[in-house]
């Protein structure tokens, strides 16, 4: 039996949600209420000194606003340490997590390869054990030095060289926090996500969530990169490219302009609409095949 869909939109509370977040939520609500599906939302607030105070919470009134209805309570990360530890704590059982001394210079110095994602690819100084007298600062996770792939249902087949491409990847970081790429997938099968539809800035962090779900023995969910916004000089629209909050007066109209930006061919006449009518066209006419199968789209300006 296929196990029913379950889905999730999973912000930081880095600022305001802008469009490219609208995105994200709109194609991820929509392909699993489309499918029957839930709907799940999590604060993804693991990276404490990053968060915004008040911006859990603007977020939340901002989603609420503009008619999104999430299953369940919101999972917020900061309280899901001891979990994280948990799955290091298994890592390191079986191996696959080592410590590391390396400080970001010592890298810097090191690193022969460029990263996928701009990045330094870790040259696995500390793999087979920490130099004599140093400490470990960070725990990081073995990769293989298989060729790892999956197909995306928008993107098609992502190739990885793990070990190439981004090296033994930090799970643990040098300040006590648990990275992201740890905290997402423990959280993903926590809570039984088995659809992933998200911005295509996560694609190249995919194979190493991959990887740590087989680490683990986690399922595998689908997942589905929808492309991203941005703006003239191809650069993603976020909080340092200057996008702008979303504008809850115009709730119609944003929504209308993430749909069509997702390739629906929604009407004109629903900007001026109420907001119910423009989700009921939406869940009525959602397309998943007429997305873009892009990564990257520019907004005209
Ligand atoms: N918290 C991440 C972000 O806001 C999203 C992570 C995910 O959807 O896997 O970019």
């Amino acid at each position: 039996m296929i196990p029913p869909y379950r889905g999730r939109f999973a912000p930081s509370p880095t600022g305001p949600l802008h469009f490219g977040s609208l995105v994200a939520a709109v194609g991820s609500y929509l392909d699993a209420r489309a499918q029957g599906g839930e709907w799940l939302l999590r604060m993804e607030d693991v990276d404490i000194p990053r968060n915004v105070p008040g911006a859990a919470d603007d977020i939340l009134r901002t989603l609420t606003a503009f008619g999104f209805e999430w299953d369940g309570a919101v999972l917020y990360q900061s309280k899901r340490v001891e979990a994280y530890g948990d799955a290091l704590a298994r890592l390191q059982r079986s191996g696959l997590a080592y410590g590391c001394a390396c400080s970001r210079k010592e890298i810097a110095d090191s690193a022969i390869h460029v990263a996928i994602d701009g990045g330094l690819a870790y040259p696995g100084t500390c793999r087979n054990g920490l130099p004599a007298g140093r400490e470990a600062r960070a725990w990081r996770l073995h990769v293989g030095n298989e060729r790892l792939t999956f197909v995306d249902r928008l993107q098609g087949e992502v190739v990885q060289y793990l070990e190439r491409d981004v090296g033994d990847f930090v799970l643990r970081r040098a300040d006590g926090l648990f990275a992201y790429q740890l905290a997402v997938v423990v959280d993903d099968a926590w809570q039984g996500i088995n659809n992933v539809v998200r911005g295509a800035d996560l694609l190249a962090s995919t194979p190493r969530q991959i990887w740590l779900q087989r680490c683990l023995g986690y399922p595998l969910p689908a997942y589905a990169h929808l492309p991203v916004a941005a703006n003239a000089a191809g650069e993603k629209l976020s909080k340092q490219t200057m996008a702008r909050a979303l504008c809850t007066d115009m709730v119609a109209a944003e929504l209308l302009r993430a749909l069509q930006f997702l390739g629906q061919a929604a009407p004109g006449d629903l900007a001026r609409a109420p907001v119910a009518e423009v989700w009921s066209w939406a869940r009525e006419n959602w397309s998943f095949e007429a997305i873009p199968h892009r990564p990257l789209i520019i907004l005209p300006v």
